[in-house]
Formats: C-alpha cells, structure tokens, sequence
C-alpha cells in the first residue's frame, strides 16, 4: 500500500506522492505531509556511502508504493552529484559547518531544485510536463533555472523584481537560454509573486499551457532537504559523537523542516536552533508571543526576507503544542548591523568569509556559546559567499574566490526581457506560441 499525504489544514483529500508533487499546494491552500509518522532505515543509511544514496534511502519509505519509488535512486543519484561536507570551525571544536553550496548555483536551492526537475518528468501521465513557472528573489529562479533547462519536457518562465536582485543573481537568472526565459519585472517580488498566483489561478490558461509550481512549499523541493541533514548526521554519529545538533538560517522554514521532518524519522539529529534576520516572526512566536505574520523587510541576507513562512503549518504539523515547540527550539533574530558584525567575526574568529544567511547561523552558535552552551552544534551554510560579493567583499577589505561552477555560469552571455507587472502581461508571455 502507498503512503498517503494530507493537507496541514485537513480539508482536501488524500493523494500519492506523485500527485501531491505535482500539485504542489493542497486544494484547500494547506501544504502535504504525511499522512502517518513512517521510520528511517537506520542500518540502510548507516551503510550509504554518499549524499545521494543517503537520501534515497532516507526517503525510500515516503516513496513506497509510489509510481516514482521506482525512480527514486536514478533521481537522487542524477540531482545530488555534489558533495555536501562537513567544515571544521577553527576555534571551535565541537562545532561545523554544513556546507549547502557546491551545487550549480552555489546556494541549497540547487538541492530541492534538481531533484524536482528529475521527478518531474518522471511522474505519471506526462503530469509533471510543461512550463515551471517560478518567481523568485534571486537563489531559487536561478536554481530552477539551472536544474531544468535542460530537462525534457519542461521548459521554465522566472520572474524576478527588475533592480532588486544582486547583480550576479541576475546574471545567474538570464544565463542559461535555451528554454528558460528569465523576466525582469518592473515591480516587486510581491508582484511577482501576485502574477504567478494569477497564472495558476487561470484555469482557461492552464488548459491550453500546462504550469507546474517550483515554489517551495512542494514536496518534491522540501523532500531531498532532509538527506544532507541526515548525511550530516550519519558522518557524525560514524565518528563516535552523538546526535548532531543543527543551527538554520530560515525564512520560508523550508529548510529547517527538513531537518526536523528528517530527526522525526529517527535521524540521530538533536536540538534544530532557527536563526533570521530582521524579519523575526519566527523568534518572537517561539518567544512566546501570538504568530503574527507580516510584511517582509530588506535585509542584507534577502533570501531570508519573509515576513509570514509558509512552512510554518509543517512546523506546526510537526509540533502541535505551541508551549513545547517553544521549549525545544532556540531562535533569534539579527539586524543587519548584527550580520555585519558576525561576517567580520567569522573571518577573525574561524579565517572564513560566509554569506549574510550563514554569518545569522554563526551569530547564533556565537551567542548560545557565550551563553555557557556546549553541545556539538553544525551551522547550515546555505550559500557561498561569491554569490554576496557586493557585501561581503567590502566588509572583510578582500575578494572572494568564485567557485569554477558559479564562475562558469557567470562567464556565459546572459539575457532578460523586461515585463510590466501585471497578470495579462504575463498571460501575453505564456500564451504566445500555447
Ligand atoms: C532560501 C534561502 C534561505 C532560507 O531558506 P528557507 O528554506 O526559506 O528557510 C537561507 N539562505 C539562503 C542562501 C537561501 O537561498
């Protein structure tokens, strides 16, 4: 028998796997979970030897019954070819970090990205054909792009607010050409993101030019999240030490889910500790204060700007007593005076250069440490810090060596075609040619 997933909010009815992936959201606006609690094969993943057999025979038991359980090996090993070390933090020995960014486009996203986009074409029915439409603040479009141009079957429209994103984002987003058409929007992200949920709202549109979603609420994103975790932690407990406790940079708490979605399938992983930047609905919610979702506000780690996570019904799903919730997860929130700040102490401390979104997840280990903290602790450090040149390079006074695949993409032509930020102007796109 397959396993079911349901929605957090209760109201759809159950699906496989494979339509849950292809749905992406659940009909009544909730997000897929399991139906029922499933365990780990802990003697399989003690023998797995690398990130993509670890995955696979993490999520084996997700998939069992599935039309793609068949598949799930050739996807994982096809979308998880990188390595995903572990780094010793000079200084602190009982801590590391979990480097997230030796994929294409040097950020975790290439993770749930290339998984995704192997899965797709694989779902029954040609379900998972068609256009990935995805707006994005920068590190996602361009995973996406760089995952699917060359898949069969999927072509790819990104969105993207004109003048907002970095300049080797955009670069990154208009690099690969082909069947990836990157828009640069005269607009917001929430622009963006309001043109894509018309599109998908348009079912006259979708009869005649089938959308799939990438966004990350998908399970076909959040899924693969929780094999490096679970890499992480099997290398570890391998050394004799005990369970790995995590500290994730979160905005959409995609990432952070993963882990605990992972640790609730008996992954030896222990306390799961979120760090944000500015926007601190996460951490005055764990505070003890009422959920008060928000606007988002800019900061310096802008892949992180979410004022209302929408994983947040996971997190929830996972934990349904707010008071224990609470009592199991450090958070904290740091302004962009405190990113600085934790980007020059991670160079003067561990002789590293970090992103904004990692140097959140040190200045977190730095205050439980002062805080008398001792446990082990591995900081997730989500993207390379070429990718934040522009802000890193002029706080530690030196350039950053750029990784030969972010480098390669960056040295191809790049192309964007503006587009005003309205529903029909996206209709227009997507219609040409349908
Ligand atoms: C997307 C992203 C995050 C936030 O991840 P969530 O899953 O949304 O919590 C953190 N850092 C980087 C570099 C990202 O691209």
């Amino acid at each position: 028998m397959s396993l079911a997933f349901v929605s957090t909010r209760g109201g759809a009815p159950a699906v496989g796997l494979s339509a849950a992936i292809a749905a992406g959201l659940a009909p009544d606006g909730g997000l897929y979970v399991p139906a029922h609690r499933v365990r780990a094969d802990l003697d399989a993943l003690a023998a797995a030897p690398d990130l993509a057999t670890t995955t696979a025979a993490l999520l084996a038991p997700l998939f069992a019954g599935d039309a793609l359980a068949e598949h799930l090996p050739a996807i994982a090993a096809a979308a998880l070819d990188f390595p995903v070390p572990l780094a010793p933090l000079a200084g602190d020995p009982d801590a590391c970090l979990v480097e997230l960014f030796h994929g294409p486009t040097a950020a975790f996203k290439d993770v749930g990205a290339r998984f995704l986009a192997q899965a797709l074409p694989r779902l029954p029915g040609g379900a998972g054909q068609g256009t990935v439409l995805v707006a994005t603040s920068g590190d996602t479009g361009a995973a996406v792009a760089a995952a699917c141009h060359d898949v069969p079957g999927l072509d790819v429209v990104v969105l993207y607010p004109h003048g907002r994103v970095s300049p080797r984002q955009a670069h990154q987003l208009g690099a690969f050409g082909g069947t990836v058409r990157a828009f640069a929007v005269d607009g917001s992200f929430d622009d963006c993101q309001a043109m894509a949920k018309a599109a998908f709202a348009d079912a006259g549109l979708r009869a005649r030019r089938p959308l799939l979603s990438a966004n990350s609420i998908c399970l076909g994103r959040l899924l693969p999240q929780m094999g490096y975790y679970t890499h992480a932690a099997m290398a570890w407990q391998r050394d004799g030490r005990g369970p790995l406790n995590v500290i994730v940079p979160t905005g959409n708490l995609g990432n952070a889910v993963a882990a605990l979605m992972a640790r609730a399938m008996g992954v030896p992983i222990g306390t799961v500790a979120l760090a944000c930047n500015a926007n601190a609905t996460l951490p005055e919610f764990l505070a003890g204060a009422d959920y008060r979702p928000r606007a988002s506000v800019a900061t310096l780690a802008n892949a992180m700007d979410v004022g209302a996570p929408s994983n947040i019904e996971r997190l929830r799903w996972l934990q349904p007593d707010a008071d224990a919730l609470r009592a199991a997860t450090p958070a904290a929130s740091f302004d962009d005076d405190a990113i600085r700040a934790a980007i020059l102490a991670a160079d003067r401390r561990h002789g590293l250069a970090v992103c904004p979104h990692t140097a959140c997840g040190l200045a977190l280990l730095e205050r439980l440490r002062a805080a008398g903290d001792r446990r082990p602790w591995a900081v997730a450090a989500t993207a390379h810090p070429a990718k934040f040149e522009s802000i890193v390079e002029p706080l530690l006074g030196r350039a950053v060596e750029v990784p030969p695949a972010l480098a390669a993409v960056l040295a191809r032509p790049s192309r964007h075609e503006p587009l005003a930020a309205t529903a029909a102007a996206l209709r227009d796109v997507l219609l040409a040619g349908a």
